[in-house]
């Protein structure tokens, strides 16, 4: 590794909800200078064939990565994992188990429109072609697409979220479950985006002592929009807590100013990143 490695380890494609296919991601990050980019798409790891074949092509290092729904006390999760074998017949069936709830929920969500007199099928299936796996932002294109929000946070404002049209609630694996997936994989977990969550921080040390017991040892530290009051806040609790520190964008689309490509702050230097342990996995 130089100092001119740029890492972006969490970003998305039209494999699940990003507007890039993977290989238009590569073409993106490569441009913006990204050396190391993991594509992390929602519960699937088919658009990483498609990355790996861009990457060769291109002066990028692909990281083979996925973001892992879960639910930890009611609350929804997303775990990371990074440099994780594609190949892992238990991180598969435990995905598979994760599209087969998305495609059940995404059904719901299709009745609840339409007792709601909205009828969003036909647009969802285009914006999902045949191998998309379905996420709420498909009904939010579909909503914009039809008139019935103006954007994206309108549409996640009127719809989607508890209480709106749209809203399922789901049981996702637990987080001790989607750590076993990453861990049977040789991948490192991460809690993607800690800030998001809005939890005090009692709650997130609760949180974070749970998660190292089930192997869950890395924390996202950064990303273009955390402020560096939280990113210092982030890097104590990994200090203290002897995490490893991830960074990355959760690049999804243009119309998202807040999440660009290879824009995360760096670490701090006093962090251990978890690219660090990237050289081990593969010789191990
Ligand atoms: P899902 O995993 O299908 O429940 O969808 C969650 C995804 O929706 C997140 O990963 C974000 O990409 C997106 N999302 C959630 N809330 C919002 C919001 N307020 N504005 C835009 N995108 C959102
Ligand atoms: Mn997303
Ligand atoms: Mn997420
Ligand atoms: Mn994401």
């Amino acid at each position: 590794m130089t100092n001119s490695s740029v890492y972006d380890l969490h970003s998305h494609s039209t494999f699940s909800d990003g507007q890039l296919t993977p290989s238009e991601l590569i073409v993106h990050a490569t441009n913006k200078g990204v050396t190391h980019l993991a594509l992390t798409d929602h519960d699937t790891l088919a658009g990483l064939q498609h990355a790996q074949a861009q990457a060769d092509k291109a002066s990028l290092q692909l990281i083979n990565g996925v973001e892992l729904s879960c639910t930890w006390r009611g609350q929804l999760l997303h775990i990371l994992g990074l440099k994780i074998d594609t190949n892992c017949q238990i991180l598969i069936d435990g995905i598979t188990e994760n599209i087969g709830r998305r495609k059940a929920r995404a059904e719901l969500m299709h009745d609840d429109f339409l007792d709601h007199g909205i009828d969003l099928r036909a647009a969802v299936n285009q914006r999902l072609g045949d191998q998309g796996v379905p996420t709420r932002p498909h009904f939010a294109d579909a909503l914009i697409a039809a008139g019935y929000a103006k954007d994206k946070k309108q549409a996640f404002k009127r719809f989607l979220v508890h209480g709106k049209p749209g809203f399922i609630a789901m049981q996702w694996p637990s987080l001790s479950e989607v750590a076993t997936w990453i861990k049977q994989a040789g991948g490192i977990a991460v809690l993607a985006h800690p800030m998001r969550y809005k939890l005090t921080r009692t709650k997130l040390i609760a949180l974070i002592e749970e998660m190292k017991e089930a192997g869950i040892a890395a924390l996202e530290v950064s990303t273009p929009s955390t402020n560096s009051q939280q990113i210092a806040m982030l890097s104590t609790i990994c200090l203290e807590h002897d995490l490893l520190a991830s960074m990355g964008s959760d690049f999804h689309s243009f119309d998202q100013p807040w999440a660009r490509l290879g824009r995360a702050r760096p670490l701090p230097d006093k962090l251990i990143p978890v690219w660090s342990r990237f050289e081990s996995l593969s010789e191990g």
